[in-house]
């Protein structure tokens, strides 16, 4: 039985850069609120993912808030992609900044939240529980670890790390044999770091996968002090890009096959030299045409064979699907790794490791013997979180049962059958294929604008109709059907995960989906009902 029981106006899930920003324009909006998070602080992604190398991949001047100007300015980068120490710092300032964790309810698990008699009623793995009028789930795209089902994984005696639930104390590997699961981003990311410690590393390799470089640098004063004397502007521009960062390196309008081979060849090389996840805006038709998209997948080939000294070893490591339609990856040294004699990569495409044993791994008739091994193996990418909680709307519908055939939502926001419940970077929304600070801000000023509209209509209630939800998936996949996203296995669509529906969840284009949620709002929230 609980034995607190706080009556807010809103509730919200989780304490990443979601929820901090949720807690804040809540409380400007003069609703009351409380945060529950199951970490011990703040930050979210930024706090669980402490594994070597962790760094985001938008420029640092973008991936941060911009809903307060002094916020903006006071805080300076240290480099052009922030590390992930230096992005939990930011996270801690603004938490100090605003008093956020006065509202916060810290190392407590949402279980569970049944909507009855116009509000939500939250229980948690505490005996904290809370009743709301509004609930957000602010749980995050990437927050719940995918462990593929190994057998004997728990008779291994050496540790076990994943890489999205990383020990608070840095890891020695000084001297280890280490085996890494997984060749993702944080995999990408972490082996050249684990490999400059272990003795001996053992990359394990399913799906090659595509690679930028970097450049990562100290941030130049100049280049900031420049951008924070435009910093509004700065933010429009980025805004008006499809995925909502990197305005100074437009989409090239040209597409790939009405150039020459030469001047094809030197725009790669010119986005390779400049680096990142732009490389994808080389020609207009990159995710549109397969014969286009193989130009630039051959690109990073090449420079994979130049990299990689040993011949089968770059082979394998040159990727064969469509480029980007896994989420690309952003390296530092990433690919020079493999030319050191301590690192080994084992393929595990056709035969997958077997089983685990007490000393190590084992595929097909070899044993691996590791002292440590990292699971790079991602996350239950978009809905994992939300469908780990027991959520029941009107008449005790589960999330489980809405959700049996795939994620139904509208506008990647909310959900027929569970009013006042709102998901922000849902999917369905553009959410992971933009800088997700700045889908997070236009999700929770569009839930905290709808809560004000309500209020100040003596109106208590917004659900979205069935129909509206129904044209919105539509939407979704209609868009995605006309690209290359859907031609590979990927955490988009749910591959990752054996058994998840596979549909891909996230929506293309940043700008659209603004324009759509403004109009939804201008024509009085059509395709709700308001109560
Ligand atoms: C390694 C990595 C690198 C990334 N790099 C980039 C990048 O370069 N650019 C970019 O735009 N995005 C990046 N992302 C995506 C990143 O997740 C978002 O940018 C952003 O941090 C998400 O914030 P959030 O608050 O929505 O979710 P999160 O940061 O995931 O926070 C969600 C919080 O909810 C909590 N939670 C979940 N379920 C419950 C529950 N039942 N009860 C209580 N608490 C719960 C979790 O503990 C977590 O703290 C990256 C993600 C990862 C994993």
């Amino acid at each position: 039985m609980s034995s607190i029981s706080p009556e807010v106006d809103v509730a919200i899930v989780g304490a990443g850069f979601a929820g901090m920003y949720q807690l804040q324009r809540a409380r400007a909006a003069g609703l009351t609120a409380r945060v529950i998070e199951r970490g011990s602080d703040v930050g979210g992604t930024w706090y669980w993912n402490r594994y070597p190398g962790a760094r985001c991949d938008i420029p640092s001047l973008e991936y941060s808030y911009q809903f307060d100007d002094e916020l903006q300015q006071e805080w300076e980068w240290q480099e052009r992609y922030a590390p992930q120490p230096e992005i939990l710092s930011y996270a801690n300032h603004v938490a100090d900044r605003f008093d956020l964790r006065d509202d916060i309810s810290f190392n407590t698990s949402v279980t569970g939240a049944r909507f009855a008699d116009g509000h939500w009623l939250i229980t948690t793995d505490s005996d904290l529980a809370v009743s709301a009028q509004f609930l957000v789930m602010a749980t995050g795209c990437l927050s719940s670890t995918n462990v593929p089902d190994f057998p004997g994984l728990d008779t291994f005696t050496g540790p076990v790390y994943h890489t999205g639930k990383w020990p608070h104390d840095p890891v020695d590997f000084q001297g280890h044999r280490v085996g890494v699961i997984g060749t993702g981003s944080s995999g990408i990311q972490s082996i050249p770091i684990i490999a400059e410690q272990a003795a001996s590393l053992t990359v394990f390799q399913r799906t090659a996968n595509y690679a930028i470089p970097a450049h990562n640098e100290a941030l130049d004063p100049e280049r900031q002090a420049d951008v924070k004397s435009r910093y509004s502007d700065f933010r429009a521009a980025n805004r008006t890009m499809s995925s909502a960062f990197g305005a100074e390196f437009p989409q090239n309008d040209a597409a790939a096959m009405s150039v020459s081979e030469s001047e094809r060849f030197q725009q790669y090389e010119d986005a390779w030299r400049a680096g990142g996840l732009p490389f994808l805006r080389s020609f207009n038709d990159l995710a549109l045409d397969a014969e286009a998209n193989e130009t630039a997948a051959e690109f990073v080939r090449s420079k994979i064979r130049q990299v990689v000294k040993d011949p089968a070893t770059a082979e394998l490591l040159s990727p064969k699907q469509t480029i980007g339609c896994k989420r690309l990856c952003v390296d530092s040294g990433y690919f020079e790794t493999f030319n050191r004699d301590t690192v080994s990569l084992v393929d595990v495409s056709s035969e997958p490791i077997s089983h685990f044993t007490s000393n190590g791994v084992v595929v097909g008739d070899t044993e691996f013997e590791f002292d440590a091994v990292v699971l790079a193996t991602g996350f239950d990418a978009m809905t994992g979180s939300l469908l780990a909680m027991d959520i029941r709307g009107t008449d005790g519908v589960t999330l489980q049962e809405a959700w049996a055939e795939g994620p139904k939502n509208y506008l990647g926001l909310t959900i027929a059958g569970f009013p006042n419940l709102f998901t922000v970077t849902g999917p369905g929304s553009p959410s992971v294929l933009t800088n997700m600070m700045v889908s997070i801000e236009q999700h929770v000023d569009f839930i905290t604008d709808t809560i004000e509209a309500l209020r100040s209509q003596g109106l208590a209630t917004i659900e979205a109709t069935t129909e509206a939800q129904e044209e919105w998936v539509s939407h979704v996949n209609g868009i995605a059907d006309l690209t290359l996203f859907t031609t590979c296995n990927s955490w988009y669509l749910g591959a990752n995960v054996p058994g998840k529906k596979r549909v891909f969840m996230p929506l293309l284009g940043f700008p659209g989906y603004v324009k759509k949620c403004d109009e939804v709002v201008a024509n009085g929230y059509e395709g709700f009902v308001l109560t």
